[in-house]
């Protein structure tokens, strides 16, 4: 399967911090995203990639909860700062 391609960009006027395309597989994550925020949207719009049936608040609470885990879990094994 294709892989799915991330691109940045300033998302503010979408009123949006991130962004999936299912069909082309591709994502675009707002560049002034940081920390957990950052991991948790990019796993969010990934999630749509991969369940394009699943609605905003499943994917929501799923990216949600695996983001904080990831992002703790990184800086506890000393991957990030
Ligand atoms: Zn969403």
């Amino acid at each position: 399967m294709k892989s799915i391609k991330v691109e940045y960009k300033k998302l503010g006027r979408q009123r949006v911090i991130g962004l999936a395309y299912g069909k082309e597989r591709r994502i675009e994550i707002d560049e002034r995203l940081t920390g957990e925020k950052f991991i948790t949207t990019l796993i969010h719009e990934i999630m749509h990639i991969q369940n394009w049936h699943w609605d905003e608040f499943k994917v929501y609470d799923d990216a949600e909860e695996m983001g904080k885990i990831v992002y703790r879990e990184l800086i506890k094994k000393g991957v990030i700062k």
